[in-house]
């Protein structure tokens, strides 16, 4: 079974846009307890870097480190650890919401534009980057960002995703390098 019920959200979105392919290296950011990995290498990933902040289970073709993504040291951690450009960089980062309004809005942006960064320095041309966002909770800076330097930029909705929750994932697809 999976570890999680987001397992079922990155299920649907590579349904709809078929970017987990056959030998795919991929790294996932806030991968706890580690259901996207396994989704990841079920549908034929050859390599999966992972991290989180939480401790997660072992999977099978995953390398995964226990830390802070939001510290400088760890991006280029998690490259070493991947050995060369990643076609698809997941990023499902969430902080505990501490229930300010503001304070969570402005983590959650925080959070994504440090993912889209780590998209942008990383990825391999022709590669994929999908991030939870919220609804209305983007920074217009990082969607240019991303409009500018993919092919496609989409919003997807997951008919998994909690009914009621701002929860949205931006799919870039087609990254120009
Ligand atoms: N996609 C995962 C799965 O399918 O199992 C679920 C991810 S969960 C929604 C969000 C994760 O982001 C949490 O496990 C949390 O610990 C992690 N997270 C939040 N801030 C982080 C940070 N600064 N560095 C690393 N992980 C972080």
């Amino acid at each position: 079974g999976w570890r999680s019920r987001a397992a079922f959200k990155l299920i649907e979105i590579d349904e709809r846009f078929n970017l987990l392919h056959k030998g795919a290296k991929v790294i996932d950011l806030g991968c706890a307890p580690g259901g996207w990995v396994q989704v990841a290498i079920k549908r034929g990933a050859s390599h999966v870097v992972g991290v989180d902040l939480l401790p997660v289970d072992p999977v099978p073709g995953a390398d995964l480190l226990e830390a802070d993504f939001t510290d400088p040291a760890i991006g280029p951690q998690l490259m070493d650890l991947m050995g060369g450009k990643p076609d698809v960089i997941l990023s499902d980062l969430a902080h505990n919401t501490v229930g300010h309004k503001q304070t969570d809005h402005l983590k959650i942006m925080g959070l994504l534009e440090m993912a889209g960064d780590f998209a942008l320095d990383n990825l391999k041309p022709g590669g994929a980057f999908i991030a939870k966002a919220f609804q209305g909770g983007e920074t217009e800076h990082l969607l240019l960002k991303l409009k500018v330097t993919f092919e496609t930029v989409k919003h997807f909705k997951p008919k998994s995703s909690r009914v009621g929750s701002s929860e949205i994932y931006i799919v870039a697809i087609g990254f120009k390098g």
